[in-house]
């Protein structure tokens, strides 16, 4: 196979020189420098690349030529190759227009002209850009390959647990590859043994669960300290925030995480207002970065690992851990965030995962190419999921109970799905019931006044109420009515904190009822439910931390 290419994109010939010249001084290692005079000519070379099999990895381009705007070749490019990094080239004076266009061509960067010096203006942003686009591609032909049927729960966990963990893996669907079966056959792998995954070497994993896949894949699963500083359960953004700033100001940091690192934004498809992310950045690509620097400081993390119960022993905390185990530490934060509410229409709970997805969206929605799916909810997540959804299935229908989706949605999502033409958002309507035979086939919802059959869908996606996942704190961590952790000052307004609080000291901000345990992110009353209000605590309570280690 070619090496991956850059393609670069400029009517004029002296800029086009330029910056074919620069990239190659640096990349003509691993890439392949490739370059078009025009809108049309660069269309052709990726349609040249993909016919050849080769691989795109970013595309460069003007914004100002007669033929066609940057814009549109970016935004056809990504059709054609999703993955691709899309840069777009302007003069000072384009910068607005480039601004503007970051939701049309889904830009992943502008960079202004001229860009001198190279190693100070270009390399980085190119380094950056590679880096990601490293991160989630795989050659055809490489990697881990996960088959199975796409109606099964199982198969769905699986994906779910690589995808979330950031490992690239190729998924084929025994009922739809022609050549599955022959490698099922080949391989000796049954229908009961699937899903079954294909590693490189040429070695399967039958119907694994996700502690065996950690483990074929050399993660490690067992504390390499019996005691710690900071335990942190649940690596969402609050609790890779706070691993970053534990590692980095020199505590003992073990990050824990049931299903994978990211949280509740790790299956975001884009967020786009998280600070110091101009043009949005992936769930899946925020989370990388804070897991390697997370690691890179000295954190420890183990996934996947549930934290199931806690006992306090004076200052030390014993966890027990879902592998029976324990660790003990001084001082825990509970980030364990939220979890979608089950949705109660009858269907619902026997076609999860087979057809009937919680968030999932940037999971599952490869295999509903030129389908029709629901996504249910009317909340930011629902939006992003929707906008994400729609570049696969051929038609999405949103359903809120209320009239419309003002109240619930931030405005630049809303006119997004303005202006995307297979979303459909339908008011005053409620999901009645799941129907379909081993997966989804059909539903039933109820309008205000009346209920009514859609015949063919293919999936509903659920995005309705959150619950918080505080089960597994000791008794002595007060919580709400609705399962809230309470932090802080609010603790000095609830009557049952007299009886569990002994301290002399008030407690501390994010802290519990619980001396030295902390509470930060979407798991708290009172939280903002934003990724950087939840970055924002979690930072905060390793400072806490500290000032809790130096009074015991
Ligand atoms: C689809 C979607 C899109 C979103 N988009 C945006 C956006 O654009 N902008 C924005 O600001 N916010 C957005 N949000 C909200 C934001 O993601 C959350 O506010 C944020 O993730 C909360 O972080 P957290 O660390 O508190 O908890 P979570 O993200 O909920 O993470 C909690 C983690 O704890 C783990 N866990 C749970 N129980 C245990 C246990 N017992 N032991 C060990 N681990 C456990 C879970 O597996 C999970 O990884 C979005 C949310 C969703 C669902």
């Amino acid at each position: 196979m070619n090496k991956p290419a850059l393609l670069v994109v400029d009517d004029d010939a002296q800029v086009l020189a330029a910056v074919r010249r620069d990239l190659r001084s640096r990349y003509r290692e691993s890439y392949t420098v490739v370059s078009a005079s025009s809108g049309e000519q660069a269309l052709a070379t990726i349609r040249e690349l993909k016919a050849r099999g080769d691989s795109l990895a970013i595309v460069i381009s003007d914004q100002r030529m007669p033929d066609m705007q940057g814009t549109d070749v970016l935004a056809q490019a990504r059709e054609v190759y999703p993955l691709a990094r899309r840069v777009l080239l302007t003069a000072y004076s384009d910068i607005d227009a480039a601004i503007k266009a970051i939701n049309v061509a889904h830009l992943d960067h502008y960079l202004s002209k001229p860009w001198d010096p190279p190693e100070e203006c270009l390399y980085p942003v190119v380094d950056d850009l590679l880096d990601t686009w490293q991160a989630e591609y795989l050659p055809e032909t490489k990697g881990l390959r996960l088959v199975g049927h796409q109606w099964s729960p199982r198969s769905h966990e699986i994906k779910g647990f690589l995808a979330g963990n950031l490992i690239p893996y190729r998924w084929l669907d025994v009922d739809r590859g022609a050549d599955v079966q022959g490698l099922l056959d080949a391989a000796g792998v049954g229908a009961t043994d699937l899903p079954v995954l294909f590693f490189e070497d040429g070695t399967v994993l039958r119907n694994p669960g996700q502690r065996d896949v950690a483990e074929r894949l050399g993660r490690s699963l067992s504390a390499s300290l019996t005691m710690y500083d900071l335990v942190i359960a649940g690596a969402g953004p609050s609790g890779l925030a706070a691993a970053v700033y534990g590692a980095s100001e020199g505590l003992r940091t073990l990050l824990l995480d049931r299903h994978a690192p990211g949280g509740q934004a790790g299956s975001s498809a884009r967020i786009e207002n998280y600070l110091g992310f101009p043009t949005g950045v992936s769930g899946s690509e925020l989370t990388r970065r804070a897991v390697s620097q997370a690691q890179r400081l000295g954190a420890e993390l183990l996934v996947p690992l549930e934290v199931t119960g806690v006992s306090i022993d004076g200052g030390y905390k014993h966890l027990t851990l879902g592998d029976g185990r324990e660790v003990v530490t001084r001082t825990l934060l509970a980030a364990t965030g939220m979890e979608y509410r089950e949705h109660s229409a009858p269907g619902v709970a026997e076609l999860s995962g087979a057809g009937v997805y919680y968030g999932a969206a940037t999971t599952e929605a490869s295999a509903f190419v030129d389908r029709r799916v629901l996504v249910v909810g009317g909340g930011n997540s629902a939006g992003q999921a929707a906008m994400h959804l729609s570049r696969y299935a051929k038609d999405v229908q949103i359903i809120v109970r209320r009239d419309s989706l003002h109240d619930t949605m931030s405005q630049y999502l809303i006119e997004q799905i303005d202006k995307t033409p297979n979303i459909r958002v339908t008011g005053r309507t409620e999901l009645e019931r799941v129907e379909g035979d081993g997966h989804v086939e059909r539903v039933v919802l109820t309008h205000v006044a009346s209920s009514s059959e859609l015949d063919n869908v293919d999936a509903v996606f659920i995005f309705i109420g959150t619950k918080p996942r505080s089960d597994w704190l000791p008794e002595g961590v007060l919580r709400d009515a609705k399962g809230f952790v309470i932090t802080g000052r609010d603790l000095a307004a609830d009557p049952r904190t007299a009886k569990v609080w002994k301290e002399t000291r008030e407690p501390m901000a994010l802290e519990t009822s619980v001396p030295g345990i902390f509470a930060a992110g979407d798991i708290r009353a009172g939280a903002m439910n934003r990724v950087a209000s939840a970055v924002g605590e979690g930072s905060m309570v390793v400072r806490l931390a500290h000032e809790y280690l130096a009074l015991t």
